[in-house]
């Protein structure tokens, strides 16, 4: 089969790779319809992680049931469905109490499996025809009768949808809560609709990017610009001195200014832009090392964070991989319903081949490159 493979830093090529196949009773194999690039990705792509060359990335995966294996019960072949970045084994402590995000068995040793994902597995990314789908019947969620002309909207659920669901949630948004979210990015603007599903009174949305922004407020948020670093006293301003009740971290330890690499920037700036007693939900990635960063601490995984004010503040905070099972069925219903439509923040369709051009635009994060999806079969 074809697949994008990654062979080292910003150098990931189209190859023929062995087909995926059925390995277990419980598998599911899929043909990939549509798969997109994640700003997860780019890390990996970038050489900030210690991904191995020759594996095949890609974990935001869409497709057609073409096998089952023997024990698979509910899934049928011909089905149409959208697999979470996670992989949940379905019977373990975490997973049993939908954390499925931090599985304990589909990567021993570690809290969390996905696929294509450096330390998280062996399992081979769906940036492929094909992909092996783990526990399928646990793994795989049904798509209604609309699944094909819906397919753009309905592949966001995979992974960055329900991301950014979730930043909502740790952060605690609720009805009329005023929110600040850092990162215009994919998952910025999927956490900019959910906190508008959820009632919020106010959205504010902090980036560099002018095309991002625009896009942000056309979502109803309040676009703000932090190119002169003024972010958090901006937000400061729009909330009559108290702060947003709430604030999502979309950004990650890549987090920049003017084109340098500073870690703890967008922590430290929503410590400052949250009100004192507001929530904090952190979906940006943190990692426990980054040996290659210009960081002195994040090359060790620490952030030179701003704990004493934030406890001064009495905030609270929670962080970590979306649990996409625990949102990505209701999330679906929403698209279905005609509520939602994630695609609206799609840039460009490219076929699974152009896919290397897709990667070294988005991560330029070159004007007008939002959202890349890459369709490998019709
Ligand atoms: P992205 O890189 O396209 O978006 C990040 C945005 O942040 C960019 O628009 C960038 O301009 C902006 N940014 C950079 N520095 C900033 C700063 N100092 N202040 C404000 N904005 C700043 O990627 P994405 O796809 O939106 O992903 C965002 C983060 O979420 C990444 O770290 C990604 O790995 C992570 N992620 C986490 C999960 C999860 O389950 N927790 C899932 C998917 C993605
Ligand atoms: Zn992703």
């Amino acid at each position: 089969m074809k697949a994008l493979v990654y062979e080292g830093p910003r150098n990931v090529v189209i190859k023929e790779m062995p087909d995926a196949k059925i390995e277990k009773p419980t598998d599911v194999l899929v043909k990939i319809t549509t798969t997109n690039i994640c700003g997860s990705d780019l890390h990996m792509y970038e050489g900030h992680t210690n991904m191995e060359s020759g594996r095949i990335l890609g974990h935001e995966n869409l497709g057609v049931v073409v096998e089952t294996g023997s024990a698979v019960e509910r899934v049928k072949v011909g089905d149409r469905v959208c697999v979470p970045f996670n992989i949940g084994c379905g019977f373990c402590k975490n997973c049993e109490r939908g954390l499925t995000g931090f599985c304990l068995t589909a990567n021993p040793g570690m809290a969390g499996a996905a696929y294509g994902f450096a330390g998280m597995g062996p399992y081979s990314g769906g940036q492929a025809e094909y992909l092996r789908v783990p526990f399928g019947d646990y793994n795989c969620l049904l798509l209604p009768p609309d699944a094909e002309e819906k397919e753009n909207d309905y592949v966001m659920l995979t992974d960055i949808f329900p991301t950014g669901y979730h930043a909502t949630v740790l952060a605690g948004v609720e009805a009329g809560d005023s929110v600040v979210i850092y990162g215009a990015g994919p998952v910025g603007l999927m956490a900019t609709i959910s906190s508008a599903l959820k009632g919020a009174s106010k959205i504010m949305v902090v980036d560099t990017h002018p095309d991002r922004l625009k896009l942000a407020e056309k979502l109803g948020a309040i676009p703000i610009d932090d190119s002169d670093g003024s972010s958090a006293d901006q937000v400061l301003e729009l909330t009559g001195g108290e702060g947003a009740d709430r604030g999502c971290e979309c950004v990650g330890y890549q987090c920049s200014c003017k084109g340098h690499e500073v870690p703890h920037l967008t922590m430290n700036n929503l410590v400052k832009a949250v009100r004192p007693t507001g929530g904090i939900g952190v979906v940006g990635v943190f990692v426990a090392e980054d040996p290659g960063s210009p960081d002195k601490l994040m090359k060790e995984g620490k952030l030179a964070f701003d704990f004493g004010q934030f406890w001064m503040k009495g905030q609270h905070m929670a962080t970590g991989q979306a649990n996409v099972k625990a949102y990505n069925r209701k999330l679906r219903d929403l698209i279905a319903a005609g509520k939602v439509k994630p695609s609206t923040i799609i840039s460009h369709e490219l076929p699974l081949e152009k896919a290397p051009e897709g990667y070294e635009n988005f991560d330029e994060r070159k004007d007008g490159w939002t959202k890349v999806v890459l369709k490998a079969a019709a």
